[in-house]
C-alpha cells in the first residue's frame, strides 16, 4: 500500500511537471487615478494588469486585443485596505447585557453564521485584510470562517486569527451572576507562567495566527489625569505568553487601555497595543525602541462612551478625551500607528472607514491614515511582500473610490470597487 502510494505520488508529480499550466485570466484595470501605497503622489491615467490572482504590472501599457477592461477612469484606485481589529463573532456590544445576551441566548453556530456575514461586510466597505482579535465565547469559529474563505466557500476578507484570547481568572465576562453558576467566558482562564505557556501551545494547536491577551481592567481617572488601570497578568505571566509565542513564530496582540496594563505589555515585548487610551511618554519611547505597534482604535472609544456612560460608567466619557491627547502624542513621538476599529464592538452594519477622519482629527495627513492602513498594517500583519501596496508580484487586492481622499478623508467610506486576489466583488 505504501508503495502504491509511492506511485502515486510520483506520477503526480510528474503529471504537474508535462501538464501545460492554464494560463492565468488576465484583467486590465483601467484607473483615472492611482494611489499605490509607496509613493503618496497619486499618478494619472494607470493601467493594472491583473494575471489571475496577482498584479503583473502596473503602468501604462495599452491591454491586448480580446483582454477584459474593467473601467475606474473616474475613479481613485487604491491598495485594498487593512483593518487590524476587527471581532467577526461579536455584532455590537455598547453595554455589558448587550454582551452578555450574545453569549447567553446565541449558540456557537449561529454566532458563526452572523460572523460570515460580518466577514463579507469588511471586504465590500473595501477591507481585504482583516486581523480578527478573538470570537468573544466563540471558541476557534474564527479558524473556521479563515478557512471557507481560503477555500472559497463564502466571500470574506484574507484572516488572521486569534481565537479565544486569554485573561486571568475573574476579569473578564461574563461576570457578576450568581456563584453557584457556572456562567461561559468571552475568553480562556489563564493563570501562571506555566499556564500560560500551555494555553499559548494549546491555541496555536488549534489553529490561531495571533495571541491576544487581555493586559488591564477597571479604568478610572486619577486626579492628575493619568488613566489608571487594574493590570491583569503580571508581568512575569505576560513574558512567559510572550516568549513562547515568539518562540513558535507567531506574535501577541495586548489588549492595554492605561498605565499599568500598557507599561507591563511593552515590557514584555508584545508586538502591538490595541486601544491604548493612555501611554505614558517613557511607554512610547519604548514602543519606538521595541518598534512595538499601536492600534489606537478612535472609533469605537466615542461610539461607545455615551451608553456605557448612560449605565454608570462615566469614565468612557473622560478615556475618548484623553486617547485623543495620547494619539497626538504617540504621533509625535513616532510609534508605528496601524489602521484598527474593533468593528464588531460597533455594529458591523457601521462602515468601520469611519475611523480614518478621527485620526486626520487626531494630527495625521490624510496619506498618513491610508498608509496605517496599507502598508503599516501589512507590515504589522508580516505580509508586506505579499498586500499593501499595489505592485508587481502583490495579490491584486485593489478598492476603488469615487472622490480623493487625500482631499477628503471620508471618500474612503465610499469604496465601490473591491478585488480580492484578482476577483471582483464589488463594482461601480
Ligand atoms: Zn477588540
Amino acid at each position: 500500500m505504501k508503495h502504491l502510494l509511492a506511485v502515486a505520488v510520483l506520477l503526480g508529480s510528474l503529471a504537474a511537471q508535462t501538464a501545460p499550466a492554464a494560463p492565468a485570466k488576465i484583467t486590465y484595470l483601467r484607473c483615472g487615478t492611482l494611489i499605490d501605497g509607496k509613493s503618496d503622489a497619486p499618478q494619472k491615467n494607470v493601467m493594472v494588469r491583473v494575471a489571475g490572482e496577482r498584479i503583473e504590472a502596473v503602468g501604462t501599457a495599452a491591454p491586448g486585443a480580446g483582454a477584459e477592461v474593467i473601467d475606474l477612469s473616474h475613479e481613485v484606485c487604491l491598495p485594498g485596505l487593512i483593518d487590524t481589529h476587527t471581532h467577526v463573532l461579536l455584532q455590537g456590544d455598547i453595554t455589558a447585557d448587550d454582551y452578555d445576551v450574545q453569549l447567553l441566548k446565541s449558540s456557537t453556530p449561529y454566532r458563526t453564521i452572523l460572523g460570515t456575514i460580518a466577514a463579507r461586510r469588511a471586504l465590500e466597505y473595501g477591507f481585504t485584510t482583516i486581523r480578527d482579535l478573538e470570537t468573544e465565547g466563540a471558541g476557534y469559529a474564527d479558524v473556521d470562517i479563515r478557512k471557507a474563505i481560503n477555500n472559497g466557500v463564502i466571500p470574506g476578507p484574507r484572516m488572521q486569527v486569534a481565537g479565544r484570547s486569554m485573561d486571568v481568572t475573574g476579569a473578564y465576562p461574563l461576570l457578576g451572576y450568581s456563584w453557584e453558576l457556572k456562567m461561559p467566558k468571552g475568553v480562556q482562564e489563564v493563570d501562571g507562567a506555566e499556564g500560560g505557556r500551555k494555553a499559548v501551545r494549546e491555541q496555536i494547536s488549534n489553529g490561531v495566527d495571533w495571541i491576544k491577551v487581555y493586559s488591564d481592567r477597571s479604568y478610572y481617572v486619577r486626579p492628575d489625569g493619568v488613566l489608571d488601570d487594574i493590570p491583569t497578568f503580571t508581568l512575569e505571566e505576560l513574558k512567559a505568553i510572550v516568549d513562547e509565542t515568539h518562540r513558535e513564530r507567531r506574535k501577541v496582540a495586548s489588549h492595554a487601555a492605561a498605565l499599568n496594563g500598557v507599561h507591563n505589555s511593552v515590557e514584555a515585548g508584545v508586538d502591538s497595543i490595541e486601544h491604548g487610551q493612555y501611554i505614558a511618554d517613557a511607554d512610547l519611547k519604548t514602543m519606538v525602541a521595541h518598534g512595538t505597534y499601536y492600534v489606537p482604535t478612535l472609533f469605537v472609544g466615542e461610539y461607545v462612551a455615551e451608553g456605557r456612560a448612560a449605565t454608570g460608567a462615566k469614565v468612557w466619557l473622560d478615556m475618548v478625551r484623553i486617547h485623543e491627547d495620547t494619539f497626538r502624542r504617540a504621533l509625535k513621538a513616532g510609534v508605528k500607528i496601524a489602521f484598527g476599529t474593533d468593528a464588531g464592538g460597533f455594529d458591523w452594519k457601521i462602515n468601520p472607514a469611519k475611523e480614518f477622519p478621527l485620526m486626520v482629527k487626531g494630527g495625521m495627513a490624510p496619506a498618513q491614515a491610508l498608509h496605517s492602513a496599507n502598508m503599516t498594517a501589512a507590515e504589522l500583519l508580516g505580509m508586506q511582500d505579499k498586500i499593501g501596496s499595489l505592485e508587481a508580484g502583490k495579490f491584486a487586492d485593489i478598492v476603488a473610490v469615487p472622490g480623493d481622499p487625500m482631499r477628503d478623508i471620508q471618500q474612503l467610506e465610499k469604496v465601490n470597487f473591491v478585488m480580492k486576489g484578482g476577483v471582483v466583488y464589488v463594482r461601480p
